[in-house]
């Protein structure tokens, strides 16, 4: 078997990998950034397995180059960069690495309320800038979680973690879902779409992107949106509809975001988010914990070795292949 890992994964599950299947051959992009295109399509060539990142599009052009490729196992839980359904055409397994990032992602869904909330990083700006003059009584004040209602956009694995950590913060929840949701706890209830955008102070997302979710948060629902509230974004950029954000948060319709995804990244440096108050912008940092790191990849490896051992990967997105690609 040939295997091919599209950037650098943690030193442990790469030596595990060897350990594990002395036999398999692996190419691994260990360079700064993202694989260059043209290497990944000819390096996929050989492959039996790709252990690849969110940052590789997985789409007909690449399947196009993988004449033995048998299944893609993609280290990240979101999966929009995978052609699903090219992939089951072909016959190709898809995985994912969900659970082991649900902590890590919730934590910094819960730290992007609270730098926005507490204006921490305006504060830290003139702190450092020796713009603070000592402490003040009307100084740096931002709003507190305690108290305030938290919409939950999606209600999945990270949201349920983003839900626990809000009540220890004392903070009303309300689920917005398109399912009912069984067995909420007291307190926390269901609600359609435009009491979820009307009535939050905060509006977190944790839907994963797919045609239904594309620019979910769109101009109407940011118009019905609370002059104090805040959106935190840890799902996907195009979840939102970005131009939409700038303008109602420009116009003081709402007071900010917490943004740890956007529609294009990199973020451009000409992009208007940049020069926003009330903003708070992360490189795409929801999983990165080198525990977390580290949990993905091995989980992202496990998916590889069952097929090895023809088993099924325990994260089959495409199940339908399964029978099929034993063969
Ligand atoms: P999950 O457990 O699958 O939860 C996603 C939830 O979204 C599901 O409950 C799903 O409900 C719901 N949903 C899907 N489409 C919907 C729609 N149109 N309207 C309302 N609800 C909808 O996934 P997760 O593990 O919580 O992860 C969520 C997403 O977070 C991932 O897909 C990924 O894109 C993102 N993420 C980002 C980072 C980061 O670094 N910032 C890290 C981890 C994850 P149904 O049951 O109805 O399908």
């Amino acid at each position: 078997m040939h295997l091919v890992i599209t950037g650098r994964i943690d030193a442990e599950v790469r030596e595990q990998i060897s350990r594990e299947r002395p036999e398999m051959t692996v190419a691994h992009w260990r360079g700064e950034g993202t694989i260059p295109r043209a290497i990944l399509l000819k390096w996929v060539h050989e492959a039996d397995a790709v252990l690849c990142m969110l940052t590789e599009r997985i789409d007909q052009e690449f399947l196009d180059q993988a004449p033995h490729l048998r299944i893609v196992s993609n280290m990240a839980v979101g999966y929009d960069n995978l052609d699903l359904p090219a992939l089951t055409a072909q016959g190709i397994l898809a995985t994912n690495t969900p659970d082991v990032l649900t902590e890590s992602t919730a934590e910094l869904a819960m730290a992007l309320m609270l730098v926005v909330l507490r204006r921490m990083r305006s504060a830290e700006d003139d702190l450092r800038q020796g713009l603070w003059t000592g402490w003040s009584p009307d100084g740096f004040l931002g709003a507190e979680l305690y108290g305030k209602t938290l919409g939950l956009i999606g209600f999945g694995r990270i949201a349920g973690a983003v839900l626990r950590r809000a009540q220890a913060f004392g903070m009303a929840v309300q689920v917005y879902s398109r399912r009912t949701v069984p067995d909420l706890p007291d307190g926390v209830h269901q609600v359609d779409w435009e009491t979820v955008t009307a009535e939050s102070d905060i509006i977190s997302l944790h839907v994963p992107l797919s045609p239904s979710t594309y620019h979910m948060l769109d101009a109407s629902a940011l118009a019905r949106m609370r002059r104090n509230a805040v959106v935190i974004n840890t799902a996907r950029g195009p979840v939102v509809d970005e131009s939409a954000l700038v303008l109602a948060i420009a116009e003081h319709r709402i007071a900010g975001a917490g943004l740890d995804v956007f529609e294009q990244e990199p973020l451009s440096p000409d992009s208007p988010l940049l020069g926003l108050p009330g903003v708070v912008l992360l490189p795409h940092i929801g999983s990165a914990t080198v525990e977390t790191r580290r949990a993905m990849a091995r989980r992202a490896w496990t998916n590889i070795r069952s097929l090895a051992e023809g088993k099924a990967p325990a994260d089959l997105l495409n199940p339908a292949v399964w029978p099929e690609s034993r063969r």
